[in-house]
């Protein structure tokens, strides 16, 4: 329903605005420069919007720069990519308030402040969404489409290895290779990659990993990023990695930022909850993997998070096949 909708308002749409998170990943850069890709072959104009800079390792993806920071030009459709909530778009959202929203997204957090919301928390990222609408308006795949579609795909399900992975999303991926895209070159740019700085920061902060009650959870300070020399925090995927610890059913990251406020990374083992632990702190994600960003200081927002993924690392669902 709201896919034939999303459809129909981007056929209708000339001057389209497409806007994704503040510290974007793989699939918001993937889902946003692949939708601006497809409305260009279909003849309109059409550009890319994120609030934040890009990590290193995102330049891999084609066309990466021509994302522009500020929404600046005249417009007659804002879409949202990626994003579960309007805070999540930065400026982008207040520079284009007033255009009809088509917001597409995958996350089951997502608070529906479109005019249409596409909201499918089946698929695998929301380039898997961008890859459905490009089949539904017939633009055809070709090399550079294929690589950019398959970036937010292979970066959300952690290069096909998260619980949701499923025969329909190996059928597009081959797809998307037979277009002309290296699965391996993504797998390789994405995450065999870091700068020396990451793993020096990744060591200090596993000396501070602590267990308490299937909770594992570390510390970033700024004193720590400011030695290290990282400024991109979340480069390290230091979440992912904890939750790969045997005693741990729930992992947490907590990185203070320039401004004070504190970033929560969380993970949690498949039947584990995080994404309602982050919505109930104004953040948002999926089930095994979700984030918040809280005013601080660290020593009042670690013991409340604690508490509530303290509960959340109690409470099975049962075996969900949902990932990220
Ligand atoms: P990560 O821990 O990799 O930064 O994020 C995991 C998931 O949670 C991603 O889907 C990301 O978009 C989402 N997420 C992280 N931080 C926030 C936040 O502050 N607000 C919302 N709404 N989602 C977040
Ligand atoms: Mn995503």
């Amino acid at each position: 329903m709201s896919r034939e909708q999303a459809q129909q308002i981007l056929k209708e749409a000339q001057r389209v605005a497409v806007a994704t998170h503040v510290s974007p990943d793989a699939d918001a850069i993937s889902s946003a420069t692949g939708l601006v890709q497809i409305l260009r072959r279909l003849g309109k104009t059409a550009e890319a919007f994120c609030d934040d800079d890009l990590p290193a390792r995102l330049k891999a993806i084609p066309h990466v720069e021509e994302i522009a920071r500020i929404a600046r030009g005249s417009f007659d459709l804002l879409v949202s990519v990626d994003a579960s909530d309007p805070g999540r778009l930065g400026k982008a959202f207040a520079e284009l308030q007033g255009l009809p929203l088509l917001n597409i997204d995958h996350h089951v957090t997502n608070t529906r402040f479109g005019t249409i919301n596409w909201v499918d928390p089946s698929a695998v990222a929301t380039a898997e969404m961008v890859l459905w609408l490009a089949e539904d308006l017939g633009v055809a795949l070709d090399a550079e489409l294929a690589s950019i579609l398959l970036a937010g795909i292979v970066g959300d399900t952690m290069g096909l290895r998260t619980a949701n992975v499923n025969a329909r999303i190996l059928r597009e991926v081959t797809r998307l290779m037979e277009a002309g895209a290296s699965l391996p070159a993504l797998v390789d740019a994405l995450f065999n990659r870091r700068p020396l700085a990451a793993v020096r920061l990744f060591g200090q902060a596993l000396v501070g990993v602590q267990v308490e009650s299937g909770v594992i959870w570390t510390v970033i300070t700024r004193e720590m990023r400011a030695a290290s020399g990282l400024t991109h925090a979340n480069d390290l995927s230091l979440s992912s990695f904890l939750i790969g610890v045997e005693e741990a059913r729930i992992a947490a990251v907590f990185t203070e930022r320039d401004d004070g406020k504190v970033e929560v990374s969380m993970r949690a083992r498949p039947g584990y909850d995080v994404a309602r632990v982050a919505l109930a702190f104004g953040g948002g994600g999926h089930p095994p993997a979700a984030g918040c960003l809280l005013p601080g200081p660290m020593e009042e927002v670690i013991p409340l998070i604690l508490a509530a993924l303290k509960t959340a690392a109690r409470d099975s669902q049962g075996e969900t096949s949902e990932g990220r």
